[in-house]
């Protein structure tokens, strides 16, 4: 099989992208129906939907169609795919945790304490059976308290429960004590158990977690972009530790909230980052807030450079990544999880047009047009966070602040100008010419 355009009639990319001509029209193929990603596609202009058997430039697939494919594919040095070839060292729950682990000692080695410290954002996770007496050790330091269990390939809240007794998770134990041979025959599937945050920042009453964008374009270097907009999702029922048993309370899943029997789709469960921001900051101030959204930028930066050299680097492929970080009520940001699919699936109006704009803005960085000149800070909605270290602010003044006073360039939560700035940048077009559908 081969991939990509093979008539090559235009040398689109010369590797620091400089001059990069145009390659229009872009044969886009789409792994995922009926969805905002194929609304975005089929309305960008100069872009074509590639017949089935035929050849294209740009790939929009989902994890199954990656497996089975990448590895006996060619590509054209100007091809894009929207995966790395083995994204689940992030992805997936226990790899994840593994490699955070293993890049904390690193750090602890290399820089000391101190430095490790600042990874001290996920909570203590480990993996069943394999790691089931190393767990037992754990949960016996402060007996009673609160555990979450959750299959590692699985997402939407499926198969997630929270419990407090060991007897609750025998099935993992079992085969934790098993032989090899025995294991073969009766496979359990594979859990993390992970310590439940069991304070977290409650609004009205209710748990939430944010959803929040970050765009990979190159993984050596680490290039990587942060998204304005977000969500924070809230759950259906006022949060309690006394019933565990509450999944409407205790996960908050929009996938697992639109099923509570009183959810309402119109007033649905989410309040966009923007808003939750604004809400924080009267409530705790801005010094306060802006230091929550520096350690969740040390959240996105860490756990990629934990990966760094563990993913297979590959010019052709992106990554935008759907990050899950929960608040305690000390406002301490957790990393929950990193999806590498995160849902595109629109839930009420607001919410569809904050995808597109995200997914216009994504293939706006992408730049199959070839309209960017590489040194980019901002392209629409997204601020470029680091590009082999971190990336400041260009407003600084540094003769007020002093040289060794800088900001990071992300603007989570802040507003998104997205449209006078593409406009400033002239990739606004084809917003103007947006084709009818
Ligand atoms: P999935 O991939 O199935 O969505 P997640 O790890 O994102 O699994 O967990 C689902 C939800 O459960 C999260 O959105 C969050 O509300 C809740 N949750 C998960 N882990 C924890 C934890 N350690 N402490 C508190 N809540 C958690």
């Amino acid at each position: 099989m081969s991939k990509g355009k093979t008539s090559g009639n235009k040398g689109f990319y010369d590797g620091d992208k400089k001059e990069r001509d145009a390659r229009i029209p872009v044969y886009y193929k789409c792994g995922l129906m009926n969805n905002t990603i194929q609304d975005v596609l089929r309305q960008r202009p100069g872009w074509e939907e590639a017949r089935d058997d035929g050849e294209w430039d740009f790939n929009w697939c989902d994890v199954g169609w990656l497996r089975e494919n990448f590895d006996h594919s060619y590509m054209e040095e100007h091809v894009r795919i929207n995966h790395f070839r083995n994204h689940y060292e992030l992805t997936r729950k226990n790899l994840m945790v593994k490699n955070l682990k293993r890049y904390r000692k690193s750090i602890e080695r290399e820089e000391g304490r101190m430095e490790a410290s600042k990874c001290d954002f996920f909570p203590c996770t480990y993996t069943l059976p394999s790691e089931y007496h190393l767990f037992v050790e754990e949960y016996k330091r402060i007996p009673g308290s609160t555990w979450i269990m959750k299959p590692v390939a699985k997402s939407q809240g499926k198969g997630i429960f929270l419990f407090r007794k060991l007897k609750d998770i025998m099935d993992w134990k079992k085969d934790g004590t098993r032989s090899e041979d025995q294991k073969d025959a009766a496979q359990v599937e594979s859990y993390v158990a992970q310590r439940y945050i069991e304070n977290p920042y409650l609004i009205n009453g209710r748990k939430f977690d944010l959803r929040v964008y970050v765009l990979v374009t190159s993984y050596i270097p680490l290039k990587a972009w942060l998204y304005r907009d977000g969500f924070a999702r809230f759950s259906n029922t006022r949060f309690s530790l006394s019933s565990i048993d509450d999944k409407y309370m205790h996960l908050t899943n929009v996938a697992v909230q639109k099923t509570a029997p009183d959810y309402d789709p119109e007033k649905g469960c989410k309040w966009q980052v923007q808003q939750l921001r604004r809400f924080l900051t009267a409530k705790h101030g801005r010094e306060k807030i802006e230091s929550i959204f520096k350690d969740i930028d040390n959240i996105f930066v860490r756990s990629l450079q934990s990966v760094q050299k563990i993913i297979i680097n590959d010019k052709h492929c992106f990554e935008l990544y759907g990050y899950d970080i929960l608040l305690d009520e000390n406002l301490k940001p957790w990393l929950i999880e990193v999806n590498a699919s995160p849902s595109l699936t629109a839930s009420s109006k607001e919410d569809y047009e904050m995808k597109c704009r995200l997914l216009e803005d994504t293939l706006n960085v992408v730049d199959m047009e070839g309209r960017l000149n590489g040194k980019e800070k901002r392209v629409g909605g997204y601020d470029l966070m680091w590009n082999d270290g971190p990336v400041y602010r260009e407003d600084l003044n540094l003769e007020t602040y002093g040289s060794t006073f800088f900001t990071a360039n992300t603007h989570l939560g802040c507003m998104n100008d997205r449209e006078n700035h593409l406009h400033k940048q002239r990739l606004q077009r084809q917003f103007q010419s947006r084709k009818k559908i």
